[in-house]
């Protein structure tokens, strides 16, 4: 972290607008509208030469969006931000600007269902290859690399196995083999993580957990550290000539979210705008409600085991409180003694909400075996670490003794 720099928070609610407001609104105004007028015939041919910037169109640029890219890089260390309709517009966006045909992606093998869908399936079908890993086992890593990786993709925390990646060790391997490094750190977002520091090249996240703010809308950031010479890269060659540092995320802007149509609205970034101020009050708040339930897994008698990488003796302690500061997020997951033990604590639950999502204000429980993966083989399952006997949580702000009390009914 740099020194000089002020706190996060400060950064955030203090970041000064691209252009000064008309009216000297305190909030940053929701730009709604869609094209943007010009005085002069000269002023709009040196906007599109690119001469010169300004908004044209929202759907390429939008002031309201800008001032969230805006707030994304006062808070992180990041040399270029884009933002996004959602997560996985942020990803795939990414990944195709980095990838040409023919080049290879080597990705974690426990990602997001989505992620490993568009991994598995979309991209695949036009001609990037993909080879998952253990990306907990470097060495799996290693045989899976060849001259025609361009990508390292993988999770900063996997879900539901809370796997940690070491990202020094991983970094390093890339640098060696000239590989852009590509992380979702979607649950360990910068306040709790300073990606570049790791050795990350580029961090995608979807914006609609944590940052936000309780889960009010759907978006995603690029995050280019700055740190990958993309003149390497066979897809981005031209556009290093062009932008040098900034060339992933000007093709980003410049064709692939042009075309494909995958900009945040202006009323998405109102929302992160607030979000994102007040963030790290609810990561403080959700990580102190883990500890706490962890406690209370710990001495309950009816819960076989849990995972929560913020607590001593958990096997990612060491890398939680290395790269995450100690606050790995906010997903735990534990066991009861049965899949029907699970069924009947689940059903019994009074205040805990039964959603899907993650990083939501309220603490949300899902079944992970029979929803999330029930497309999946039994084999696969197991191979995943999604056992029968485990529920997901994702802990919400709510005061820590009313979860602990709707635990300790439904487990009665
Ligand atoms: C939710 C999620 C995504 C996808 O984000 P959307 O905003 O829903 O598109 C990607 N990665 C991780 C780790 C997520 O939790």
């Amino acid at each position: 972290m740099n020194n000089n720099k002020k706190g996060f928070i400060t950064r955030s609610l203090h970041a000064s607008f691209p252009k000064d407001d008309a009216y000297n609104a305190l909030h940053m105004p929701v730009y709604d509208g869609v094209a943007y007028e010009f005085d002069t015939a000269e002023e709009i041919a040196g906007t599109f030469s690119g001469k010169k910037f300004a908004h044209v169109y929202s759907r390429t640029s939008n002031p309201t969006v800008e001032y969230f890219e805006k707030k994304m890089l006062a808070v992180s260390d990041a040399h270029a931000a884009i933002a996004l309709a959602s997560g996985m517009a942020a990803i795939s966006n990414v990944l195709l600007s980095l990838v040409e045909q023919g080049g290879n992606i080597v990705a974690s093998n426990h990602l997001f269902g989505h992620s490993y869908a568009l991994l598995k399936q979309t991209l695949p079908s036009l001609g990037i290859e993909v080879r998952f890993a253990d990306m907990t086992d470097l060495s799996t890593v290693e045989v899976a690399t060849d001259a025609k990786t361009r990508v390292y993709f993988f999770e900063t925390i996997t879900n539901p196995q809370l796997e940690i990646v070491d990202l020094k060790q991983l970094s390093a391997l890339a640098k060696n083999k000239g590989v852009a490094v590509v992380c979702d750190s979607t649950i360990t977002p910068p306040y709790v993580f300073q990606s570049k520091s790791f050795g990350v090249d580029v961090e995608v996240m979807s914006t609609t957990k944590f940052i936000s703010g309780g889960a009010a809308a759907f978006g995603g950031i690029v995050l280019d550290n700055g740190t990958y010479d993309y003149s390497k890269l066979p897809a981005l060659k031209e556009w290093a000539d062009k932008y040098e540092t900034n060339a992933l995320v000007a093709r980003i802007r410049k064709e692939i979210f042009r075309h494909l149509g995958g900009s945040m609205t202006a009323h998405t970034a109102h929302f992160m705008n607030l979000g994102l101020d007040i963030m790290p009050l609810r990561v403080e708040r959700c990580v102190e409600n883990c500890k706490q339930l962890a406690s209370f897994f710990e001495s309950h008698n009816k819960v076989v085991q849990y995972n929560y990488p913020g607590v001593v003796g958990n096997k990612g302690y060491e890398l939680a409180q290395a790269q995450f500061d100690g606050k790995p997020g906010a997903v735990m997951t534990f066991d009861l003694e049965s899949k029907e033990a699970c069924y009947r604590f689940f059903n019994r639950l009074k205040l805990v909400r039964k959603a899907t999502n993650l990083n939501d204000n309220k603490t949300l429980i899902i079944h992970p075996e029979s929803t999330i993966y029930a497309e999946f083989s039994d084999f696969e399952k197991s191979a995943m670490g999604v056992r029968p006997t485990m529920m997901r949580l994702s802990v919400g702000i709510e005061d820590c003794e009313d979860l602990i009390n709707d635990f300790n009914e439904a487990l009665q």
